[in-house]
């Protein structure tokens, strides 16, 4: 345990909750510790990923052994890979029908997010879709592409304005994850917008009904509005920080 401290503590990677996993030392731990295929690991590689970042040390194992995190980085320190590759492990084979969701405040960082998977899913099947959008017309097709998602990236509004169609039929109760990336801009926009996602989140946190549903929330700041919702609404929460809380 105190090797584990000391391990922690060199990567700047502070982890407060219920017997937190050990951080990963290598990519290739992921292998033997938890049975990762050798193919999501070697895509990794590809990527030029060599060694994990700090993030990816601790939020990787976290979300592998099912853990909800409320994780806190700064911008450029590979969030995105952090969530992606439990993910991917997680979903393994496609089945069609939603079963991860990742939320953020931006159409563009829901560009970025999808190409990052693009790379990391490289050598796997699973489908991925990102809402934009759409003429009246087109609802329906949209309808069919989120059928056939494994995975399905937007912006809150954007879903939620499917989820209240009334002509549209989007089912979630396969989701296994709901990933929040940049959740402090999503939770401390203007009082208004704030408001705004906190219903997006019960909303959408309703119709992921399914009981093994899981969040994790990313972010580079550390706010103390996300970390009382996610106290409240995360159970069994391990609250990771790298470097030191920027509030
Ligand atoms: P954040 O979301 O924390 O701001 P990103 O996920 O956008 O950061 O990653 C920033 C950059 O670091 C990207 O170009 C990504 O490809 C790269 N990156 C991610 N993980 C690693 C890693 N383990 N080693 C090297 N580069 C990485
Ligand atoms: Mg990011």
């Amino acid at each position: 345990l105190e090797e584990q401290n000391r391990f922690r503590n060199e990567h700047g990677i502070k982890a407060v909750g219920r017997h937190v996993p050990a951080a990963l030392r290598d990519f290739t731990d992921l292998v033997q510790r938890y049975n990762v295929s050798q193919s999501l690991v070697d895509t990794v590689k590809e990527c030029g990923y060599e060694e994990p970042t700090p993030v990816q040390r601790q939020a990787v194992p976290c979300m592998l052994e099912d853990r909800q995190i409320y994780a806190c980085a700064p911008t450029g320190s590979g969030k995105t890979a952090a969530f992606l590759i439990p993910v991917l492990h997680a979903l393994g084979a496609p089945q069609g029908g939603p079963r991860a969701l990742v939320l953020c405040p931006t159409r563009e960082l829901a560009h970025q997010i999808h190409r990052e998977l693009l790379r990391l899913s490289a050598a796997s099947e699973l489908r991925c879709t990102v809402l934009r959008n759409l003429k009246e017309s087109k609802i329906k097709e949209r309808e069919t592409t989120i059928r056939k998602s494994d995975i399905v990236i937007s912006t809150p509004n954007r879903l939620c304005y499917l989820l209240n169609q009334d002509n549209v039929n989007i089912n979630l109760s396969k989701v296994k994850w709901v990933i929040i990336d940049e959740a402090d801009k999503l939770f401390e926009g203007s009082p208004e917008q704030a408001s705004d996602f906190r219903q997006q989140m019960e909303q959408v946190l309703a119709a992921c009904a399914g009981r093994q549903r899981r969040v994790a929330m990313f972010s580079a700041t550390h706010t103390p509005a996300v970390a009382r919702w996610c106290r409240r609404h995360m159970r069994g929460l391990i609250n990771l920080t790298v470097g030191h809380r920027n509030t």
